[in-house]
């Protein structure tokens, strides 16, 4: 038996959701403890986002050393030691897990290792190998995060991974299968394809990255089909598979017809599932949706008063960004603060080659709100900055409304969109026009200026193109 110890707020779990809510929430004079039972950073800093950032940019330093012939760089032996790579890779990791935890110091957010279970709605008992301890709470954010989804038939093993354990290989291997076009698997596809390992995609839909408009998509694909060690079944159905000597046959029904494939390992990114069933959710009586997520309101409040939910536990697109913003408008309503959830500009990104980057509405998405819609695209090779970075591929799509020319949202499939996104990001935040867009004076010559070349392209007079 053991005396509660008492707290305003408790957050579940450290991953950019938690630790950016209990930041938050002691800086709105809370007494916040965090429980974690992993990792402190979550997902997104030990094996999500973070490595996965880190791999691609290596990944892209060997392909521009290998492949800058038309620039008239040769490179004859670029080699790569790839266990150098990882050492470098987790010095990155590093460093950050351990800056979270001095920000959470810093900001006196107390921090409790071990797995938290509820009790009943204001208490939680914290366990870890050695001990357990009750706390009771006023209010709790629960970001608990997610995992990767086992499918049948591909058991995890040495050679059938995850994301997690294809960022932790030590070695480059020769020939990979990846099982589901996603943004995770692409983008892990195309770090490894760049170090040189074989790669055959296998996405059951009919494009990979089904998330995204086919033009967008399109223009992933055919730089992936460029490198020359990539190939893309789509309509492909993993059935199964068997464990060699040092490998894996993977067996894949592709348009009714069965084929086989050989691979060092098989990465299996059909999608991740939220950490929800071993909390004690059910001694509190939570509301959840049929596919296990916790159902949350405007502030990120559950059905049952003073729980939070936020991240890749609740509905929306499972990233960072959006996890940390749910954990912002959490700690700042159990404050008292009058903050709301609003999805609208969002942005999310695809690290592949090129990058894929949205914010707000689609044409499709825009319509079927009731929008009167413009859609304008500028190409990346009429602007002056991609032609000299040797990224030509690619477009930026503003969607606007008719009347007025208000931005209400944008794609881009195209080098440096993961940047250039902000920017967009901004402007429908402040309800700006195509003409506010392009009347705004952007350096020369960066990526910058496309967005506002496609928004003079919304006005009816782009200068750069005809
Ligand atoms: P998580 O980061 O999953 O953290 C949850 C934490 O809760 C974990 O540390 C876990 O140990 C802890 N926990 C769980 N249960 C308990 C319990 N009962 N008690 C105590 N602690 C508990 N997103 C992006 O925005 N950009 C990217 O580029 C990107 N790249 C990614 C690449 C990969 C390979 C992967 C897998 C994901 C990527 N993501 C990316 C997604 C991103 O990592 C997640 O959306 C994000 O981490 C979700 O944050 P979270 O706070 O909800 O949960």
């Amino acid at each position: 038996g053991d005396f509660p110890i008492e707290l305003d707020t408790l957050v579940i779990g450290s991953g950019p959701g938690g630790y950016v809510a209990a930041i938050r929430a002691a800086q709105l004079g809370q007494k916040v403890a965090v429980a974690e039972r992993g990792e402190m950073g979550g997902v997104c800093l030990n094996v999500g986002c973070i490595p996965s950032k880190a791999l691609i940019n290596a990944g892209h330093r060997v392909e521009h050393a290998k492949h800058s012939d038309d620039m008239g760089i040769k490179a004859d032996n670029v080699t790569v030691d790839f266990s150098k790579v990882q050492e470098w890779k987790s010095g990155i990791v590093k460093k950050l897990t351990t800056g979270v935890q001095g920000l959470l110091k810093g900001n006196k957010a107390e921090i409790i290792r071990g797995e938290a279970y509820f009790v009943n709605e204001n208490t939680v008992r914290i366990m870890d190998e050695k001990s357990s301890q009750t706390y009771t709470f006023k209010n709790c954010i629960i970001a608990t995060g997610s995992r990767p989804i086992e499918i049948p038939g591909f058991k995890w093993s040495d050679r059938v991974i995850s994301s997690t354990g294809a960022l932790a290989l030590q070695e480059v291997p020769k020939k990979m299968v990846v099982i589901g076009g996603g943004y995770i698997g692409m983008e892990l596809g195309t770090a490894f394809a760049n170090f040189g390992t074989e790669i055959t995609v296998l996405e059951g839909s009919k494009q990979i990255l089904p998330g995204f408009e086919k033009q967008m998509s399109q223009v992933v694909s055919k730089r992936l089909k460029k490198k020359g060690n990539v190939e893309i079944f789509t309509e492909a159905l993993a059935k199964g598979v068997e464990e060699t000597k040092d490998g894996v046959t993977v067996t894949a029904e592709i348009k009714g017809e069965t084929k086989t494939f050989e691979a060092d390992y098989v990465l299996v990114t059909v999608g991740r599932r939220p950490n929800t069933e071993e909390l004690g959710l059910e001694q509190v009586g939570i509301e959840m949706t049929e596919r296990g997520l916790i159902k949350i309101d405007k502030q990120a409040q559950t059905s049952v008063k003073g729980i939070y939910a936020i991240g890749d536990i609740v509905e929306g697109p499972a990233l960072a960004h959006k996890a940390s913003y749910e954990g912002k408008i959490a700690a700042e309503a159990i404050s008292g603060h009058p903050s709301e959830i609003d999805y609208l500009a969002i942005p999310a990104v695809v690290f592949t080659d090129p990058e894929l980057a949205t914010v707000g509405y689609d044409e499709k998405s825009a319509k079927e709100a009731g929008f009167d819609v413009k859609a304008s695209k500028f190409p990346f090779a009429a602007n002056g900055r991609a032609l000299s970075m040797n990224e030509t591929d690619g477009f930026m799509k503003l969607i606007t409304r008719k009347e007025d020319g208000l931005l209400l949202g944008a794609q881009i499939a195209g080098g440096n969109a993961s940047d250039m996104i902000a920017e967009l990001g901004l402007a429908i935040e402040a309800g700006m026009t195509a003409e506010d867009i392009a009347m705004t004076i952007h350096a020369h010559p960066t990526f910058g200026e496309i967005s506002m070349e496609a928004a003079e392209v919304a006005l009816g007079s782009p200068i750069h193109i005809v």
